[in-house]
C-alpha cells in the first residue's frame, strides 16, 4: 500500500510541528530549572523518549530509514519504547511520593505540597521550599 500524497504531506507537516514544539519545550522547560526537582525531571526524560520516537518517525518519512531499512533503528526504537513504561512507573511514583507530602500556608494550615493556594484560608502557597524530592 503506498499512502496517498496528502497524507505523506500531513505526516511530514506535523512531524516538523510535534518536533519543533516539543524540542522548544524542553530547551524553555530546560532554561527555567524544571530539572530541579523530581517530578521535572521525569517530565523532561518522558519528552526526551518522545523526541526521539517523533524522531525515528521523522527518519522513516523523510529519509525512508526505519527498522525495516536499519538494524541500528530497529534497536533504538526497541529500546525507546522499551522505557517508556519504566520511566511511567518512575513518574508515578514520584508523584504519589509528592502528593502525600504536606507544608503549612502561611496561616498555619497544613496544605499538600502541590497544592498552589490553601484551601482553608485561600492563601496563596509560595514555592519556595517546595520541593519534589
Ligand atoms: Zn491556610
Amino acid at each position: 500500500m503506498t499512502p496517498s500524497p496528502v497524507l505523506v504531506l500531513l505526516l511530514k507537516i506535523f512531524l516538523c510541528t510535534s518536533l519543533s514544539g516539543l524540542a522548544f519545550w524542553i530547551v524553555d522547560y530546560s532554561l527555567h530549572r524544571g530539572w530541579s526537582n523530581a517530578l521535572g525531571r521525569t517530565l523532561l526524560v518522558k519528552s526526551f523518549l518522545l523526541l526521539g520516537l517523533l524522531g525515528l518517525s521523522a527518519l522513516s518519512v523523510f529519509l525512508n530509514l526505519n527498522r525495516n531499512t536499519s538494524i541500528a533503528v530497529a534497536w533504538l526504537q526497541v529500546a525507546l519504547l522499551a522505557l517508556i513504561g519504566p520511566v511511567m512507573v518512575w513518574r508515578s511514583l514520584v508523584f504519589r511520593r509528592v502528593a502525600r507530602a504536606t507544608r503549612r500556608c502561611p496561616n498555619g494550615h497544613v496544605v499538600s505540597a502541590l497544592a498552589i493556594y490553601c484551601p482553608r484560608c485561600g492563601e496563596p502557597i509560595s514555592a519556595q521550599g517546595r520541593r519534589a524530592d
